[in-house]
């Protein structure tokens, strides 16, 4: 269900209407658009019929919401949500015609590691880090992440450089450590229906970014990104990173149509990542110059100074050489596309 506010209703007619909602033991979400408020409800079992709220002032209408997601959908809200990131440098926005790039290992292995891929990562402009702490890895055997140490040269980075720092928590115990140090918690794709782990960065302060599970639906993605948002958390970034296919000559299929597909039910902002998305160096550049063409709201690169040496995903890992050259052909494609890459 959705309570549309004129476009006039005021701050004390919208709260007055939540208050109403919260009183019938529902949650109410609030949400600001271009055009004007709507306030999400969330947590009836069936069918609501909440026609008193039609009578209080400053109200135009109740819908009921036809989609499964709600709070993620263009329904509730049909203008895009810009993700604002605050970094030591400035804010970072995401969405809305603004395209962010994130680079940076996909893991980190050492203080020294993190701050050469920081320093030669600089002159390229890019504000945000990558860099797992925690690393979800499919053999137990494999480098399974530095956590909290990895985390502690992940806020060395943000401090010397200014980058915002973008890390996966992978359980509820990192989450709480990784809201502390970073500045966007990632959900990677073997976690994207991990619904406790949702409902905890639901109750987070910091944006979140959700990646793709590799074999999710469209809709299982969306919905996974509802369980955020319905705790309250709606500074939402979705991203592609690739599903699994029979096609053998990459780790993954990279799912660009998937980018409309979102844009045409969700205002939240959808980034892609061609790094695991195809799992082999030389299709980095060419997918992510596809990836902005074809309307993504930002890239998710990994980069390393010596991919032959990295304890994770080197083989798709481009230099920082290679980045500043990406990063200077996807600005000219945004740029054709009216969109400003940050
Ligand atoms: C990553 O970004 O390093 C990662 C593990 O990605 P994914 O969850 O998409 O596999
Ligand atoms: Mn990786």
């Amino acid at each position: 269900m959705l309570v549309v506010m004129q476009s006039n209703a005021t701050d004390a007619e919208v709260r007055s209407v939540c208050e109403k909602i919260e009183s019938l033991g529902l949650k109410a979400h609030p949400m600001p658009g271009a055009g004007r408020t709507a306030i999400g409800i969330t947590g009836n079992q069936g069918a609501l019929d909440l026609g008193v709220l039609e009578s209080f002032p400053g109200v135009v209408e109740c819908i009921p919401v036809t989609k499964p997601y709600k709070l993620v959908s263009l329904e509730v809200k049909p203008d895009p949500t810009i993700v604002r990131i605050p970094t030591p440098s400035g804010e970072v926005l995401v969405g809305g015609g603004n395209i962010s790039l994130t680079a940076g290992p996909c893991a980190v292995e050492s203080l020294d590691q993190c701050l050469a891929i920081a320093e030669q990562l600089k002159p390229t402009g890019v504000h945000l880090f990558r860099g797992g702490a925690y690393k979800p890895r499919t053999s137990p055997y494999s480098f399974q992440g530095l956590g909290l140490a990895g985390l502690k040269i992940l806020e060395q980075v943000r401090k010397h450089y200014g980058y915002g720092i973008v890390t996966e928590a992978i359980d509820n115990e990192s989450l709480d450590l990784v809201e502390e140090y970073a500045d966007v918690i990632q959900i990677g794709a073997r976690n994207m229906q991990n619904f406790s782990l949702l409902k905890r960065a639901g109750r987070a302060k910091r944006p979140v970014l959700l990646k793709r599970g590799m074999s999710a639906t469209l809709d299982e993605f969306l919905m996974g990104a509802e369980y955020v948002m319905s705790e309250g958390n709606y500074q939402v970034m979705l991203c592609e990173r690739g599903v699994r296919t029979f096609s053998d000559f990459s780790r993954n299929t990279l799912d660009l149509a998937v980018v409309p597909a979102v844009q045409k039910r969700s205002h939240l902002p959808i980034l892609v990542d061609p790094s695991h998305g195809t799992g082999k160096r030389h299709k980095v550049l060419p997918l992510s110059r596809a990836a902005v063409a074809v309307g993504a709201d930002g890239l998710l690169i990994e980069v390393h100074h010596q991919p032959e040496k990295a304890l994770s995903d080197g083989m798709q890992s481009i230099l920082p050489s290679e980045f500043a050259a990406l990063s200077s052909e996807v600005q000219q494609i945004a740029q054709l596309l009216r969109r400003h890459v940050n």
